[in-house]
């Protein structure tokens, strides 16, 4: 009896201890596999592009587009004023000059934002390719980085130089807002960006700059310039190689006598008059090309 006790011990226990070390063994991979606490984190659709805005003015595709930007919205409030942010101030004079352009009955217009909402910078110039604009005018405005009670506007076209410090510390904040919590949002790609700026950017750059002293020429009495108005920097919402492209920072919000003036409607109208004549003399002289059934293009 003893002997088979024995022998039974024998084949149990060992048999038992290593079902033990098996059971505590597949514990503790349990307690790696699956932690008590588990955060989901629910990932961003893929990325869709936004609807395009309507255009306003004739139902004539042939006249030529217009597409005004004004600057930031949303979260992104832009240079701060006294008691006004610079999204408010864009906005109110990008619709000022729309109505504007609409009166004279030839101009087509569409804003990239018509309320108070963020876009960013590369869908600002997506929306206006899209629509096949035939001008692009980002208007923004600036607050004092530069020495003293500066005032005025400038007009910025594209360049990989900037044309001065202060229209190199202008881009870099207004090419942050792309940015947000350390992200770069936007997809620009420095070899590409080189190319096309060699090759394609020629042209948009020329016109770019014909317009740009246009809407010096027209705004001369109308509207306060800075002292070196014109200017050209790499901003990243000019960098259309197809579009004529120009940003209009219209002062310093910043300074609490324009901060009012450009959110006045006297300011606003004022802005309007002035730089409706600098795009109606433009589309004159620069009719746009559309592309005709036989895909000649037609400069009608
Ligand atoms: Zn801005």
């Amino acid at each position: 009896m003893k002997l088979r006790l024995a022998i039974l011990l024998l084949f149990v226990l060992p048999t038992l201890a290593l079902a033990a070390i098996i059971t505590a063994k597949r514990q503790q991979d349990r307690q790696v596999a699956e932690p008590a606490y588990v955060e989901r984190v629910e990932l961003a659709a893929p990325a869709t592009r936004i609807g395009l805005p309507q255009i306003a003015g004739p139902d004539d595709p042939a006249r030529p587009l217009v597409v005004i930007d004004p600057g930031h919205g949303g979260f992104d409030s832009g240079a701060r004023g006294e008691d006004i942010f610079e999204k408010a101030i864009t906005l109110g004079l990008a619709q000022t000059l729309r109505d504007s352009l609409v009166e004279t009955g030839n101009i087509r217009v569409a804003l990239t934002r018509d309320e108070d909402r963020f876009i960013s910078l590369e869908e600002r110039v997506d929306i206006a390719r899209r629509l096949g604009a035939d001008l692009f005018l980002s208007i923004h405005a600036d607050s004092a980085g530069e020495s003293g009670e500066v005032t005025g506007a400038s007009i910025y076209i594209l360049s990989e130089e900037a044309s001065s410090k202060e229209a190199a510390r202008f881009a870099e904040n207004e090419n942050r807002a792309d940015t947000i919590g350390g992200v770069d949002l936007s997809s620009a790609d420095d070899t590409v960006d080189a190319i096309l700026f060699e090759l394609s950017q020629r042209r948009s750059r020329e016109l770019a700059a014909q317009f740009a002293s246009l809407i010096e020429r027209e705004g001369q009495g109308i509207l306060t310039f800075h002292p070196q108005p014109r200017r050209s920097a790499s901003l990243v919402v000019l960098r259309a190689p197809d579009m004529p492209s120009v940003l209009y920072e219209a002062g310093f919000v910043s300074n609490p006598e324009e901060a009012r003036e450009l959110s006045s409607p006297g300011g606003q109208a004022r802005f309007a008059i002035a730089l409706t004549d600098a795009i109606r003399v433009f589309f004159v002289r620069n009719p746009p090309e559309r592309e005709t059934a036989s895909g000649a293009r037609d400069a009608t």
